[in-house]
């Protein structure tokens, strides 16, 4: 089938928080919408899979043709079912077809991965992981997400998965995980620890509300919160340096609310990635090009992997 200049793909990123959902021309965004997720729960389970095809629809432009449609969601995620099993942060599209579905009602192929491997593959098709032949990224928010890629396509454990290296033990710390191990690397280097202690450090600051030059600013003058930063960028460090000895990525690329501080935990991270020449490790380390849309971006690329 030769494909028109009207063709379009879709790519939706399933969140416990938003669902965003993108259509892709030829030359790029053409549209996109980003809703509650909030706003499927209160459907019936039978009614979401409707409600966002319609959604998916609504975002075509007129005399243009939909080829296919991919989805990369929060969470464990069944390829090869076609079926999410997210009961703690995506109950309402969870434990139904939900793959099956969308294609009943939009008759294109479609196609769901996790979350992480979605942003990873917006990255490399689209933004700062063009080019790269192994390319790994972790993105930093409330837990630790990691996703490889190796020529575009994602490395997968034996069962199909993603590695869920947020759960890489870094630590003799007793700091117990959800998991069911101590010391998780997610435990000491998500988002969540700095803004967690941050908050301890500064009562009163609401860490979302401030920016790198607010937090740079306070660490000129206080030693304390410099050296929060950079016993953070250490513990982020100690994980990552498990990760590029064993994949040896040519690029890491740090994402999430968390990478905007890289600046100032670069030294802590840097500290923790040093070895002897013999022995070093590729720390050719850049920001997210794309930011909050490379899962939608990277969910349209999904339908062209198998
Ligand atoms: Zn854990």
């Amino acid at each position: 089938m030769s494909h028109s200049a009207s063709a379009v793909t879709a790519g939706i990123d399933l969140g416990g928080t938003g669902t965003r959902i993108v259509i892709r021309g030829e030359s790029g965004t053409i549209n996109t919408r980003t809703l509650p997720t909030a706003y499927f729960t209160q459907l019936s389970q039978s009614q979401r899979s409707e409600a966002l095809a319609f959604q998916v629809r609504e975002l075509i432009p007129t005399g243009m043709e939909l080829l296919s449609l991919g989805i990369g969601a929060s969470g464990p995620v069944d390829t090869d079912a076609g079926v999410i099993t997210n009961k703690d942060t995506l109950a309402c599209f969870s434990f139904f077809p939900l793959v099956d579905e969308l294609h009943q009602h939009l008759k294109v192929k479609v196609s769901m991965d996790n979350d992480a491997v979605a942003a990873v593959l917006g990255e490399y098709a689209f933004g700062a992981g063009i080019g790269s032949k192994r390319l790994l990224m972790v993105t930093l928010g409330t837990g630790i997400g990691v996703a490889l890629l190796e020529n575009g396509r994602p490395f997968r454990t034996g069962n199909g998965q993603h590695p869920e290296a947020g759960h890489i033990p870094i630590s003799g710390n007793q700091t117990p995980c959800y998991c069911g191990l101590h010391g998780c690397w997610e435990t000491l280097a998500s988002r969540s620890w700095l803004q967690q202690n941050l908050e301890a450090l500064l009562p009163g600051i609401s860490f979302e509300k401030n920016n790198v030059s607010f937090y740079s600013d306070i660490a000129a003058q206080r030693q304390d919160v410099a050296a929060l930063f950079h016993r953070y960028g250490s513990y982020l460090g100690r994980g990552l340096v498990t990760l590029l000895t064993l994949y040896g990525p040519d690029l890491t690329i740090l994402s999430g609310s968390a990478a905007h501080y890289y600046p100032l935990f670069r030294s802590g991270l840097d500290e923790s990635l040093r070895r002897s020449e013999a022995y070093a490790v590729n720390t050719l380390i850049v920001p997210s090009k794309l930011g909050d849309i490379a899962g939608a971006l990277g969910a349209t690329v999904i339908p062209s992997l198998d």
